[in-house]
Order: C-alpha cells, then sequence, then structure tokens
C-alpha cells in the first residue's frame, strides 16, 4: 500500500463479500503468476491478508511493436474478493480511472440456481439432436434441471470415430454417418479446440470450469488464447459423458434423425434410423453440415432462411515464420512457445474485407469432409502445438447477394466450389495447392510442396478455383498480412482449399426470447447448424442459454 492512505472500514455495511476487477496489470516474460495478487492488491490498496478471495479473469501476451520495438510482456486482469465495507483511496482513484470496477454477478449452468422459481417436469423428455458443443452443454443445463435427455447422434461415440476416420485415410472414401464432423464432441473433436471467444458472457466461466472438471489444464479459465488440442480433447470427452450419464443423460450414438412427427406446431417424436422417439421437446443442433438433414425438415414445414457465410482457403507457413514474425528471435521467445495470429484486411474499392480465422499453431491441415466428392479443409493440432507448420483460414464473408436468397442457395453455392476443389484435386481428397506468391502473380507452382495435409497435396490453380470476388480479397488481404508477418505471402506460404465450411450457411429463425422455431411451441433450434453460433465456445452457449430458455419458458405449455 506504498503512498496510498490506509485502507478504512466502513461500520454498519452489509457483510456480504464484494468482488472488484481490475484491469491493465503486467508481468514480465518470467515473472511467476502469484505476483498477479499482490499488484491487484497494491492496485486496490488492500493488504494482501485481508482478501476473502482472487482469481486470473484474463491473460493475453502483448506482442504489439511501439515505435518499431518489441516489448513482450503479459497484460492481466483478476478478481479480487474483499469484505463489502471495504473503501480506499487507491480504490477510489481507480474507480474513476476504469481501471477497477465491479465484476459482473457470477452464473452457473444449473437451472435451479439460476431460476429459484424454477418448476421440475418430472418425465418431460427432450431429445437433443447432436453431441457437439451446442448438444451437449443443453444436455447438461436440462439434465441439472431434471429432465431426462437423451442425446441422438449420428456418428460414433469416441472410441470407434478414431478407427472410422483412420479408414477413411486408408480407403480415401469417407463414412457419410460418422468422420471428421459427425460423431461425438461434433465437429470440434479434431480440432485445436481453440475456446475463447469475444462475447464476454457469464456463463464461460461455468462451461470453462465443467471442461476443467473432466481434465482441462486450469490455464483454460484465464488464458486469451485458450485452447485444450485434439490429444486433450479425447481424455476429457469420455469424462464428460461420464459425468453426463451420472445425471441421467442417455445416449443413442449411430442414430441419424431423419424427420420429425408433428402437429399442430408440436414435436411429438424423432423420426430416426433407428424407429421412432418420443418426445416432449427437441434440442436441434446438428452442427454446420447437416444437408440432407435441414432438407428433411424443411420438407417437413421447419423455416430455413440463407445467411452470409464465411469462404477461403486454409494457408500453411513453417512455424518457425510465424513465430519469428510474432515474436521475434530474442531468447526469451522460447519459453513463449508457437506464435499463433490473427491478421484482418480492411474492405476496399470493392474489394470486401479479409480476416484469419481458426489459426492452429504447431498443427495441420485436415480433410473436414461428411459427403464423398467434395473436399473442404480444416485445421486441429495437439495441446503442444508440436508439428512444424502453422495453418490459418484466410475467409471473406459472402453474402446472399452472391449466391441466391433461397434458403439452400449457399449450400449449393459450397457444394459446386467444393466439388470443383475435390475434382482439380484429382478426385481422390489430394487438395489443390499454390504457394502464395504464385497466387499473387497468377501463375503455376513449380516444385514440391510439402504440407502437413495428410492426403498430401497437388499444384493448382487455386486462384481461378476460386470466385473473382475471393481471389481479389485474397491478393489484396495477403499484401496487407505480409507487412506484419514478414514471409507471409512468400514462397513459404501455401495455399491449400477449398475452406467452405467456417461458418453455416443457413439460418433457422426462432423466437428471440424462447428460442423456439418459427412455427413451433416446442423445438429449439440452436448452436451452429441453427445460425446462432460459430465455433466450440460460441455454440456451448447458445446450447446452455436455450436450454435455460426452455426450461424457464415453460417445457410443456
Ligand atoms: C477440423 C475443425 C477444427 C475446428 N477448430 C475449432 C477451434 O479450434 N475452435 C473453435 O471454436 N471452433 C472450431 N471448429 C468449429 C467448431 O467445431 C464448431 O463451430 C462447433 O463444433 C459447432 O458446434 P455445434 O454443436 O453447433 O455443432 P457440431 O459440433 O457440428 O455438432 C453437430 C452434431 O450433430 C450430429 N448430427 C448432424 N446431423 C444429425 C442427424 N441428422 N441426426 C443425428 N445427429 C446429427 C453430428 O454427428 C454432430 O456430432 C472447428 C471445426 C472443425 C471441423
Amino acid at each position: 500500500m506504498r503512498g496510498s492512505r490506509p485502507a478504512i472500514m466502513e461500520p454498519n455495511v452489509p457483510k456480504a463479500p464484494v468482488t472488484w476487477r481490475v484491469f491493465g496489470l503486467e508481468l514480465q516474460l518470467g515473472e511467476p503468476e502469484a505476483l498477479v495478487r499482490e499488484r491487484a492488491c497494491r492496485e486496490l490498496g488492500i493488504d494482501p491478508a485481508r482478501v476473502r478471495g482472487f482469481r486470473l479473469v484474463r491473460k493475453a501476451l502483448d506482442a504489439r511493436k511501439k515505435n518499431g520495438e518489441r516489448r513482450l510482456r503479459f497484460v492481466l486482469c483478476a478478481d479480487i474478493v474483499v469484505d463489502a465495507g471495504f473503501r480506499s483511496a487507491r480504490l477510489a482513484r481507480a474507480e474513476r480511472s476504469g481501471t477497477v470496477r465491479r465484476a459482473p454477478p457470477a452464473a452457473d449452468l444449473d437451472p435451479r440456481v439460476v431460476h429459484p422459481s424454477w418448476r421440475a417436469h418430472p418425465g418431460a423428455h427432450v431429445a437433443v439432436v447432436g453431441s457437439g458443443p451446442a448438444g451437449l452443454f443443453a444436455a447438461i443445463v436440462l439434465a441439472r434441471g431434471g429432465v431426462r435427455v437423451t442425446i441422438v447422434d449420428r456418428g460414433s461415440v469416441l472410441e470407434r470415430r478414431g478407427s472410422e476416420l483412420v479408414a477413411f485415410h486408408r480407403t480415401r472414401t469417407p463414412n457419410p454417418e460418422s468422420n471428421l464432423l459427425y460423431g461425438e464432441g461434433g465437429a470440434g473433436t479434431y480440432s485445436d479446440g481453440k475456446i475463447y471467444t469475444r462475447v464476454d458472457d457469464p456463463l464461460e466461466v461455468p462451461i470453462l470450469e465443467e471442461i476443467v472438471a473432466c481434465g482441462a489444464k486450469p490455464d483454460i479459465l484465464y488464458d486469451s488464447r485458450a485452447h485444450i488440442g485434439t490429444d486433450r480433447l479425447h481424455f476429457i470427452l469420455p469424462k464428460l459423458r461420464a459425468r453426463m450419464a451420472e445425471l441421467g443423460v442417455r445416449f443413442a450414438w449411430n442414430t441419424r434423425v431423419d424427420g420429425i412427427v408433428h402437429d399442430h406446431g408440436r414435436v411429438r417424436a424423432l423420426q430416426t434410423s433407428a424407429g421412432d422417439i418420443a418426445v416432449d421437446a427437441v434440442v436441434f443442433a446438428p452442427g454446420h453440415s447437416a444437408r440432407d438433414t435441414w432438407a428433411a425438415l424443411a420438407e417437413q414445414g421447419v423455416a430455413f432462411e440463407a445467411k452470409p457465410f464465411q469462404l477461403g482457403v486454409r494457408i500453411e507457413h513453417p512455424q518457425e515464420l510465424v513465430t519469428r514474425g510474432q515474436f521475434g528471435d530474442g531468447p526469451e521467445v522460447a519459453s513463449l512457445g508457437a506464435a499463433s495470429y490473427g491478421l484482418v484486411s480492411r474492405a476496399a474499392g470493392g474489394v470486401p474485407a479479409t480476416h484469419s480465422f481458426c489459426m492452429c499453431p504447431g498443427g495441420r491441415i485436415v480433410a473436414s469432409v461428411s459427403e464423398h466428392g467434395y473436399l473442404c479443409t480444416n485445421g486441429m493440432s495437439n495441446s503442444t502445438h508440436s508439428s512444424r507448420y502453422a495453418n490459418a483460414a484466410l475467409v471473406t464473408t459472402f453474402t446472399p447477394a452472391e449466391f441466391g436468397n433461397g434458403p439452400f442457395d449457399g449450400v449449393a453455392f459450397q457444394r459446386a466450389l467444393e466439388q470443383r476443389f475435390f475434382d482439380a484435386g484429382g478426385g481422390d481428397y489430394h487438395a489443390p495447392a499454390q504457394r502464395a506468391s504464385d497466387f499473387f502473380a497468377g501463375r503455376a507452382s513449380r516444385g514440391e510442396m510439402r504440407t502437413s495435409f495428410g492426403f498430401g497435396v497437388v499444384p493448382a490453380r487455386v486462384d481461378e478455383l476460386v470466385p473473382e470476388l475471393l481471389r481479389d480479397a485474397l491478393r489484396r488481404a495477403l499484401t496487407q498480412f505480409e507487412r506484419s508477418i514478414t514471409g507471409f505471402a512468400g514462397d513459404d506460404g501455401i495455399l491449400v482449399g477449398l475452406e467452405s465450411r467456417s461458418s453455416g450457411p443457413v439460418r433457422m429463425p426462432r423466437d428471440f426470447k424462447t428460442r423456439r422455431a418459427r412455427g413451433f411451441v416446442n423445438f429449439m433450434p440452436v448452436g451452429e447448424g441453427a445460425g446462432f453460433a460459430g465455433g466450440i465456445m460460441s455454440a456451448a452457449l447458445d446450447g446452455a442459454h436455450s436450454a435455460l430458455a426452455l426450461l424457464e419458458h415453460g417445457l410443456i405449455d
């Protein structure tokens, strides 16, 4: 408390402790995290011995250059719990300057805590379609609220899903029911497992705590670039499944939903490949690739509309090039691991904006394929980010103005391009590839191109395979990104395509408050496949919030 007046405890104030959120705390590389508590106490002007609770909220590496100089440091934010009556001159000053403010109230995944007037529905049965993050976290909330839940997924349980993927690589023929997109954990099961968002939703913490309880490292609770990695996800998911089974959740694997039985806007049953399943309500979370399921439901009167989606290619570099470009080559860099990036080029002169997305440091490019004959890429990595390669999607938003206003015009557009890339790769999941320098110059690439893509790449004119609008946007972006990371747009940058499912091309209109699908009283479209999420955490959040809404607004009218 150097330089501050002693703290005063005010008499006659309620005893409930108060949580203050302290922003702008700093740690130099190599300094222990324990120092943050000390620094936060100093900011508040409180004796550390009087602190009732402390937690890190966010830790971000600042690697920006200032006046041409890079000063690597961590910037942190922390919550400090103190007695309600605590005041100090420092706290008053920090509050005025905005470096300290009251922390938002904690949130919970248990509906009995969120809605104290919660009324149980004994015997009610909700089917959750899809075991991706949206479906899983919807199911957790419902089960904690005492509802009987069955998760229905067309894909396999994790232990079986792995061998099905190996078979895809061996035979070069995907299993349309269980693959990199379908099966336990959904599309993110073979991913980098990035779980940060920019939405700052209060449910993020309880969701992350659930994942930590299943074996994730506790630093995901505050790391601004938190990622889990495929290897660790495969350790976590079975534990999550066991915890859910303890809550009474049942799982129907390898069971495809083909339609619904409904009357007057009420779904009575799911029609599935294993027969009908009677339901009181449905949470529908089929992910961004359930093209056949969307079409079947549209035939049965469920509303769909076209929405903008992202289209692009993946770019891969040697990880070393990215790490040097982001961190420089000082001796302290080794402790930071593989660098990532997030790059944006703004729209100008009729050329749309482009940004990097789903960056996988030390990762590899994978074929995120669910239908034979269509090629689509994505990226994954393990928890250690140990591969020699760094990849990311470079994407531009395409709107119905480019592909049509019909509900499934975006799907048709995606399909046509994915087929074009499949054919250009030779029809066996080799991916068309072109050096960034050649893409920029509009010429074929020569010589061997080494990438992490397991099916292999073939040299192709990616600049001619993509729509003109995307080509122009990517060329502009490459010029700009080269200024941030030297070599980004050179011979070492390899473009591999197509990246067409970074987000879904349809939305299922739903009521803002009750989240029920238009025209239905007990059918809730959620997650990425319904057009309300784009990523693991945002899908989990949408699932959890939707389940809370389902319970709040009445499971059965
Ligand atoms: C390779 C890859 C890497 C990714 N990396 C990241 C990342 O690092 N960070 C991030 O935030 N996001 C990442 N994503 C995106 C993320 O995985 C998705 O945004 C997220 O999984 C969407 O969640 P969801 O629950 O809405 O749907 P999904 O996870 O897609 O789950 C949908 C589930 O529904 C099932 N299903 C579909 N149709 C039917 C049917 N008819 N009957 C029964 N079941 C059905 C599927 O089998 C699937 O399991 C990645 C995606 C891929 C493919």
